[in-house]
């Protein structure tokens, strides 16, 4: 391949960041071109795992994820009540442990820090904000992609990196996400409003019929992620406190109490997926993370797949000697290991206690 490849990455999320650290430490410099008006995540935590952590070592970013991240020790089920209900992920995570790599624990993070994590490496020359797509046109020997703010550049290669509502992925496919009938609400509380309830290195799951409710430390306090079932399907919307009750107000008093703290209204995001797709790749063009296969966060694996997928790339394009071969080698690593993670996800006994 050539010494000088030109590589344009649209979206710079966690996927987008990813790989172009992964691509920068192999020596090339890809340009990220996000539409947002700056690099930000929200959300809750993130937990990352072995092959996760495995990466940011190598990448040089193993002292950032210690800082950062909070290793967990215990996972505990609880009913609605708070009586523990079992240790350890349940039989229906057994994917979550299939990656296991020697000498890593399991490691929380708040999706904005992995993000600046992830982002550390690189120059803001190559990262253009206020950049959305609009389209591509892909030519024998270059791709031209044209941006809404009237831009025009031109890439050897292009990863679209735009997440579920990826517009690249139309080239591959019209299929629509898919509701999957419930919806997210994810906030940080300090530790100092949790303390009665987390401790330190243990990660608390309540569950009740479809309601699922976590609540994880991460360096900035304790991160809560709940999912409850609804038929709205409009992709976030502020809801209030009556909202959180009615699903929760008759749990434990300790954790019924947090939401008093809350500042109403709060976002509730809808969960949406999609179905694997059989390619990812045109000769200059493919999809990364979300865009390829978006899946219910039911694992816990939709970051770290995006991430495993920007190694995987940088890898080939690093190595091989033609785009098309890079391509390929890309998608035999990850298209069958993503679209089983993808159709494990959607088990719905896993939105369920
Ligand atoms: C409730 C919930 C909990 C989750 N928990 C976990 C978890 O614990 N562990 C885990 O591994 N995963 C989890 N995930 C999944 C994880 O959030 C995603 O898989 C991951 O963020 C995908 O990253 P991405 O970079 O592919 O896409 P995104 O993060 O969506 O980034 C896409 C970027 O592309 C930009 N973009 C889009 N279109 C354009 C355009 N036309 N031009 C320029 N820029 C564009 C967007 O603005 C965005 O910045 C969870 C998801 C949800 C919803």
């Amino acid at each position: 391949m050539k010494d000088d490849l030109k590589v344009v990455i649209i979206g710079g999320g966690l996927g987008g960041a990813a790989t172009a650290t992964a691509l920068y430490k192999r020596g090339i410099q890809a340009h990220i071109y996000e539409q947002a008006p700056e690099l930000t995540e929200v959300g809750a935590g993130i937990v990352m795992h072995p092959p996760t952590q495995h990466l940011l070592y190598k990448w040089g970013l193993g002292e950032l994820c210690e800082e950062k991240g909070k290793t967990v020790k215990k996972l505990d089920m609880l009913t609605a009540k708070g009586e523990l209900i079992a240790d350890g992920p349940k039989s229906g995570l057994d994917l979550l442990t299939l990656d296991s790599l020697e000498g890593y624990k399991p490691r929380v993070i708040h999706r904005a820090h992995l993000l600046d994590t992830l982002l550390t490496p690189l120059s803001s020359e190559y990262i253009h904000l206020d950049h959305k797509c609009e389209s591509m046109i892909e030519h024998e020997d270059h791709v031209e992609i044209r941006f809404t703010n009237g831009k025009v550049v031109q890439a050897d290669v292009v990863i679209a990196a735009d997440g579920i509502h990826s517009n690249t992925r139309k080239i591959f496919s019209n299929d629509e996400p898919i509701f999957c009938g419930a919806h997210s609400i994810r906030t940080i509380f300090s530790y100092e409003e949790t303390k009665h309830l987390v401790e330190e290195k243990r990660v608390v799951m309540y569950q009740e019929g479809d309601i699922i409710a976590f609540l994880i430390p991460v360096a900035n306090g304790v991160a809560l992620d709940m999912i409850y079932p609804t038929q709205d399907a409009s992709w976030s919307k502020p809801v209030d406190k009556e909202l959180i009750l009615s699903h929760v107000g008759h749990f434990e008093e300790g954790f019924v109490r947090l939401f008093d703290s809350f500042e109403y209204p709060v976002m509730s995001r809808a969960l949406y997926f999609r179905q694997p797709l059989e390619k990812w790749s045109t000769r200059r063009i493919t999809l990364l993370g979300d865009s390829a296969h978006a899946m219910l966060p039911t694992l816990g694996q939709g970051a770290n797949s995006a991430i495993q997928d920007a190694e995987a790339i940088a890898d080939a394009l690093a190595s091989c000697e033609t785009i098309t071969e890079a391509f390929e080698q890309y998608e035999q690593e990850r298209r069958p290991v993503t679209t089983a993670i993808q159709t494990q996800s959607q088990n719905p006994e896993l939105l369920k206690a």
